[in-house]
């Protein structure tokens, strides 16, 4: 960012809150930076878990959970509701929170949420993209935190959380 948002100023770094941050010089408007923020699904459906397989950019081929990037103005649970509707042409109910993960150099958060198919839904066969992998035989997953996730759900299911 070149010049503030609030006036348009220009930015000097200095030290705020124990970190050099870019302050805007006439107005004071300190620029903090954040990590994006994303949400994602974990989608159930008798057991079997729903993954969607990378086509493009790093670990293109492996399977991960469907997710994306939060939109300014709308909720994580909304952008993991439309991001399992556009990469799986399904709709989906959430479910709850599974938790909040980092990649490792904490420029994401991901919110993953426990979610199920609405009555009836079910992949199409001709969408090699996406599929329902048993617990027991998942394919190569794309991120080191996809595994953790998978561990958090199943405890959280074990104790009772899980309520579909
Ligand atoms: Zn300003």
């Amino acid at each position: 960012m070149k010049y503030c948002p609030e006036c348009a100023g220009s930015f000097a770094d200095e030290m705020v809150h124990g970190k050099l941050r870019a302050v805007c010089k006439a107005c004071g408007f300190v620029f903090y930076q954040g990590p994006k923020l994303a949400a994602g699904v974990l989608i159930e459906d008798k057991g079997r878990v729903l993954l969607h397989r990378r086509d493009v950019g790093p670990r293109e081929g492996t399977w991960t959970f469907p997710s994306g990037y939060v939109d300014l103005g709308e909720s994580p649970a909304e952008a993991a509701l439309r991001e399992a509707r556009e990469e799986t042409a399904l709709e989906v109910v959430l479910d709850q929170l599974v938790g909040v993960y980092n990649n490792p150099s904490h420029s994401v958060s991901l919110v993953m949420y426990a979610a199920h198919l609405t009555e009836n839904a079910s992949p199409s066969s001709d969408n090699d993209r996406v599929a329902l992998f048993p617990l027991e035989s998942l394919p190569e997953l794309s991120f080191e935190h996809d595994r953790q996730i998978l561990e958090d759900w199943r405890r959280q299911a074990a104790a009772g959380k899980t309520v579909n």
